[in-house]
């Protein structure tokens, strides 16, 4: 008889090791599954994190674009610093000083060409000279640049008004002249250019972008302290010319002595920046002005302009 035999319960106990083992392989199969699929949801995990923690990254070149100062992507080392630490804005030692005191420069900052050019320019008026100077740049229609001594009167607000109404650029050049005063220190020079500033733009409605130092860019009086008055100026967008032919007009020099060393210079020159003064004391100027630019009108390929922002820099 099988059932209840010997033989019997040998195949009862052969068939529950066979579940066991069944079962267990079962179990280890199922682990190593489910092992598998925590993998799988942890890398899942790793690539959000890693996704979130670019995005400041792409939010800070999102940024820097739109303000368009942006020229190559930052490393994840500079996006980190700039995130966590922005820079302190520093405050430069004369920013405090006349908050007001910038220039308007064109958008555009290409030089114009200027080979021939004649630039005539007249400092430390207005003047008595003034309105004959005037007159004979009109006669020829020609167009230059007044580094201005402003008073503020109303005779000078209308000498003032005159240069601008006929189409000529109005510079600074001083309000006290006094090289002592404004070359001292660079709190100084600016107390004294945005006096001259101010009557200029009160006057005649115009911001002037354009200067002439007082004696020039290199005088006796700045040496210690004109790199940083410069460095400055130039912060604030004003642009300085100096001068590559002298007339010595102001020295007393007689109409021979100014009208051949004034052609004979612009001659020589690729292209000229001829200091002559609107004074009282300078009547020769008027005297020479329109001989000068007779013999050039008629004789020579030259073109006579006003100094612009657009004309490259002339420094000694
Ligand atoms: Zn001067």
């Amino acid at each position: 008889m099988y059932f209840g035999s010997v033989r019997f319960f040998k195949h009862i106990l052969l068939l529950l090791v066979a579940v066991v083992v069944a079962g267990l392989i079962a179990l280890v199969v199922w682990q190593s599954a489910e092992v598998k699929r925590l993998s799988a949801e942890l890398d899942g995990l790793k690539v959000e994190v890693a996704t979130e923690s670019d995005k400041p990254d792409t939010e800070t070149e999102a940024e820097t674009s739109a303000n368009g100062f942006i020229t190559t992507t930052p490393t994840e080392t500079e996006a980190e610093t700039t995130t966590a630490e922005p820079e302190p804005v520093s405050i430069g030692k004369y920013d405090l000083l006349y908050p007001e005191l910038y220039a308007d420069l064109p958008n555009n900052a290409a030089y114009d060409s200027d080979d021939n050019h004649i630039y005539l320019t007249f400092d430390d008026g207005p003047s008595d000279n003034t309105m004959s100077i005037l007159s004979i740049l009109d006669k020829y229609n020609v167009k230059a640049t007044f580094f201005v001594v402003p008073q503020d009167t109303d005779e000078d607000a209308e000498l003032m008004k005159a240069i601008v109404g006929r189409g000529h650029t109005i510079g600074v050049h001083s309000l006290t002249h006094n090289y002592n005063t404004i070359y001292k220190d660079t709190e100084s020079f600016l107390e004294d250019f945005n006096a001259a500033y101010e009557i200029i733009y009160r006057r005649t409605g115009v911001k002037p972008v354009l200067f002439r130092f007082p004696g020039g860019s290199i005088n006796d009086f700045n040496t210690t302290t004109i790199d940083d008055i410069i460095t400055e100026m130039t912060r604030r967008g004003f642009i300085y010319f100096d001068w590559n032919c002298q007339s010595n007009d102001s020295d007393g020099a007689n109409w021979t002595s100014m009208y051949y060393g004034v052609t004979s210079q612009i001659d020589v020159n690729k292209r000229s920046v001829v200091l002559f003064h609107d004074r009282n004391d300078c009547d020769n100027t008027v005297f020479v002005l329109e001989d000068i630019v007779l013999y050039f009108i008629n004789n020579k390929d030259y073109v006579f302009s006003e100094l612009k922002p657009t004309t490259t820099p002339l420094h000694f």
